[in-house]
């Protein structure tokens, strides 16, 4: 089969062909049939990770999967009920299953968590084995690109806004920040109108293309940022919403700039939950966040049940996709491109 597989870190990543691999009795062996490429599977590649786990190579990149069922483990429930061809997701964090975390269904801060794509297996092949708990069934409605980013892209802003609704920041009378239009906030600015509750949904974003897309997809306001003073922008946000400042802010980028200007629009009491990994510190200034009592929520991909609840959204026709389909040849080129920072929603890699 195809794969497209790190060698060397720091190095274009190798299109071989290997052999299809076996499964565990526990396990489907799923035909790939799209795979979205992620900011982090060049960040992998580049090393960015190294520091917290070096992941020994040969590593087959890709992590945002859709297929179909092609040959199902003999340990895999009846129950269960797949079947061979059903259209499939890959849920991204595989827990030991036996963990406090894995035990409320939170697999993917498992201690013992695996991830395709960040080992031998991943989603720029045309196979991979994945344990049957982590496949989560897709409507045979949806398109194979649509449903790949969904385990990455359209599930992670989904988890954060959850957070800042459970911790009560949402609602009329408040005003929902989403930072970043990227390939994550073109599904948080549809996110934040589904689960905001009335609150009056803001976009903010250096790029007037990816703001038009936060337009389309319901933002109430759009505010660009390029080379513009917090002090200006703070004005444009009162015109807009009648109140200077924001109570909870989805981050979609978790880049430096985006965090300064964050928290010094962060309102008393407010809610920041970021999703982003642009940069790789986190500096404010500490007095406000305590005297304003204010909040930070890492907020890491998602859960099979955020997953599965985001499946249904899919299914119902109530998330829109930006979606830009590529070849498996063109997967370094791509990567390129996601370095620049020059792909308008999400590029995904089809079969
Ligand atoms: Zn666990």
């Amino acid at each position: 089969m195809k794969a497209a597989r790190i060698h060397e870190y720091g190095k274009p990543v190798v299109l071989e062909d290997v052999p299809i691999p076996d499964i565990q009795p526990d396990e489907i062996l799923v035909e790939v049939k799209a795979c979205g490429m992620c900011r982090s599977d060049a960040q992998l590649i580049d090393g960015y990770f190294r520091p917290f786990a070096d992941i020994p190579t040969p590593i087959t990149i890709g992590h945002e999967i859709s297929g179909v069922v092609h040959k199902i483990g003999s340990a895999v429930p009846k129950a269960a009920g797949f079947e061979e061809g059903d259209h499939v997701g890959v849920a991204p964090g595989w827990g030991d299953g036996i963990c406090r975390h894995c035990l409320i269904g939170n697999t993917h801060i498992c201690p013992n968590v695996r991830w395709p794509g960040f080992g031998p297996y991943g989603g720029f092949a045309e196979f991979l084995p994945v344990p049957a708990r982590y496949l989560i069934k897709a409507d045979a409605s949806l398109k194979f690109e649509e449903v790949a980013p969904l385990t990455d892209a359209g599930l992670t802003p989904y988890r954060g806004i959850k957070k800042l609704r459970d911790a009560g920041a949402l609602g009329p009378d408040r005003v929902l920040g989403v930072f970043g239009v990227g390939g994550l906030g073109a599904y948080g600015v549809q996110y934040a109108k589904l689960l905001g509750g009335g609150a009056k949904v803001v976009a903010f974003a250096r790029n007037p293309e990816k703001l038009a897309i936060a337009k389309d997809y319901g933002a109430d306001h759009i505010i660009a940022i390029k080379n513009r003073s917090s002090k200006d922008i703070t004005k444009e946000l009162e015109k807009a919403t009648g109140q200077p400042d924001i109570d909870a802010i989805i981050d979609c980028t978790g880049a430096e700039e985006m965090f300064e200007l964050g928290f010094s629009l962060l309102a008393i009491s407010g809610h920041y939950a970021n999703v982003g990994l642009v940069s790789d510190r986190l500096d404010v200034p500490l007095l406000p966040r305590v005297n304003r009592e204010q909040t930070f929520h890492g907020s890491y991909w998602g859960n099979n049940l955020d997953l599965m609840e985001v499946m249904a959204l899919a299914a119902e026709d109530k998330i829109r996709h930006t979606i830009k389909v590529f070849e498996f040849e063109q997967i370094n080129e791509y990567l390129d491109l996601i370095r620049a920072g020059e792909i308008i929603g999400r590029a995904v890699m089809k079969f």
